[in-house]
């Protein structure tokens, strides 16, 4: 089979080790894969352990450009966004556009929040991924931030949804289908069960399976994503890098910023 790419992987550049190759390491484990396409999508700006510098995207460039030289494969380079309050704002600025040529934004722990109030949002979730409880208006709460968030952000891809930010799936797959957000199979955790994957899927989103490698010895592991598509007979061609190449929004992205 033909998976095209691993569009989620991180490396050092998300700090304190969190992601262990370089990006040449990384670019070197896809081809050896086969892959068509890898994207170095570092955990955003906002992460307090992890997340990686501004100041180090424009030096990720540079070698991105340097590894597409070198080996046969197309690379992206990216970010996986924070959600980072109840409107839905990620810790993405305009002028971050020109190092996107891919966009993922998911839910993390220990992010930085624009603005006091944005504390509660961040708590509360911090909350609930410990006691696996979520209130129906946390939920809601959630399901609106992802909404608002698709709206306001071109986005490329929701990650692992549903990983310690409980949401509404069939709301959150209603926009993405509208909005042109592809929902992520993620490689080291689903998040949704069989029954939500489903609903997304009856509401035609398209989905796009990914390592979330953070070595290069799991880039393009993808198992859990392909097994998924297998157990529950989703066709191939709800699966944008299943023997086909998904399109992102850069060029939008950039565009709507001049
Ligand atoms: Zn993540
Ligand atoms: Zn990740």
């Amino acid at each position: 089979m033909a998976l095209s790419g691993d569009y989620h992987t991180h490396t050092k550049y998300s700090r304190r080790n969190h992601g262990k190759g370089t990006i040449e390491e990384q670019v070197k484990a896809a081809v050896e894969k086969g892959l068509a396409q890898v994207a170095i999508t570092d955990h955003g700006f906002n992460q307090v352990l992890y997340g990686v510098r501004r100041s180090d995207m424009a030096k990720m460039r540079e070698e991105i450009n340097e590894a597409k030289e070198r080996y046969p494969i197309e690379v992206l380079q990216g970010v996986e966004a924070n959600l980072i309050s109840a409107r839905g704002d990620i810790d993405i600025e305009p002028s971050d556009y020109e190092y996107l040529d891919v966009l993922l934004c998911g839910y993390h722990k220990l992010v930085k929040g624009k603005r006091k109030r944005d504390f509660f949002f961040i708590f509360k979730n911090l909350l609930i991924s410990v006691f696996h409880i979520t209130s129906r208006r946390q939920r809601e709460r959630n399901t609106n931030a992802y909404i608002n968030a698709m709206k306001n952000y071109d986005i490329d891809v929701l990650t692992h949804l549903n990983h310690g930010c409980k949401v509404d799936v069939q709301k959150v797959a209603k926009v993405a289908k509208e909005t042109n957000t592809y929902i992520e199979l993620n490689g080291k955790r689903l998040g949704m069960s069989d029954k939500e994957i489903m609903i997304a899927y009856n509401e035609g989103v398209k989905f796009i399976i990914d390592s979330d490698a953070h070595s290069p010895k799991r880039v393009g592991d993808c198992h859990l994503g392909l097994e998924a598509i297998l157990r529950l007979r989703i066709p191939e061609s709800a699966v944008v890098n299943y023997n086909s190449l998904p399109t992102f929004k850069a060029d939008k992205r950039r565009k709507a910023k001049k």
